[in-house]
């Protein structure tokens, strides 16, 4: 089946050549796609306002087994968050939820929860929700479904739960978050029981009810610093959109 129709999020487009634009985007049902857009920069009426990041499109494809990438033939925009792009706080958000994803999702494998859990936080941010709450939320569960994530339940020194187990350090030896009793004096990214609490509730809730936890000034900061620590040892380096998601973000959070 070469010729195929799937819905999108646009995670990434960049100029290939005077005329063509080379896109990475996000299906429900094949993963993480790169396409060709032959000629999209002069036609502008087979994909109207829909080859922009963090979009919602419907494109038209073309699949030869032989070749990594996919070619657009066309796209229809679904939804273009116009709130978002109006917002330059949501708008740096957007394009770190979308960085994060192209990095941490591997091309052509197909995983419908992630594709649910970047259509709800581009939702989210979409409506009213402050923008500062959208990014750690979205790094949490992201993490987790591609493979990183690690208990907040049980302590893995001791065995503690529930609230045996309510301040936690994250041990970058054993690379798990630990009591203080196990953490063995290791300092510097503690949570308290408030994070570790949201945290915990963000693990367990879908994602569209996950992006209505509250998180409060404190809670978002010992939580994103966990989380950016976390992700650069995932990813080995810091991602552009983070470094300017935190210029933007600094002033307010
Ligand atoms: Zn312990």
């Amino acid at each position: 089946m070469p010729a195929f129709s799937s819905e999108a999020l646009v995670l990434q487009v960049r100029p290939a050549g005077e005329a063509d634009v080379l896109a990475d985007f996000l299906t429900p049902d094949r993963g993480r796609l790169r396409g060709l857009a032959k000629g999209a920069k002069k036609s502008r009426k087979r994909f109207a306002n829909c080859l922009e990041p963090a979009c919602l499109v419907r494109l038209q494809l073309f699949e030869k087994p032989t070749n990594p990438w996919v070619r657009l033939e066309a796209g229809e925009l679904i939804d273009g968050f116009a709130a978002i792009r109006r917002d330059f706080r949501k708008w740096g958000v957007a394009g770190f939820i979308c960085e994060l994803t192209r990095e941490l999702v591997p091309p052509r494998d197909p995983h419908p929860a992630v594709f649910d859990l970047l259509r709800e936080a581009l939702l989210r941010l979409e409506g009213r929700a402050p923008a500062e709450e959208v990014g750690p939320i979205f790094q949490w569960k992201l993490l987790k479904l591609a493979g990183y994530g690690f208990s907040l339940q049980v302590c893995p020194g001791c065995g503690r739960t529930g609230n045996d187990f309510e301040r936690a350090v994250f041990s970058s030896r054993k690379t798990a978050l630990v009591c203080p009793d196990c953490g063995g004096g290791e300092q510097g990214l503690s949570l308290s029981p408030g994070t570790l609490s949201s945290l915990r509730q963000v693990d367990r809730l879908e994602a569209a009810k996950a992006f209505r936890v509250r998180l409060d000034r404190l809670i978002r900061r010992e939580a994103e610093t966990l989380l950016t620590y976390w992700r650069r040892q995932v990813l080995g380096r810091e991602l552009p959109s983070a470094q300017v998601l935190r210029q933007l973000q600094e002033p307010y959070i």
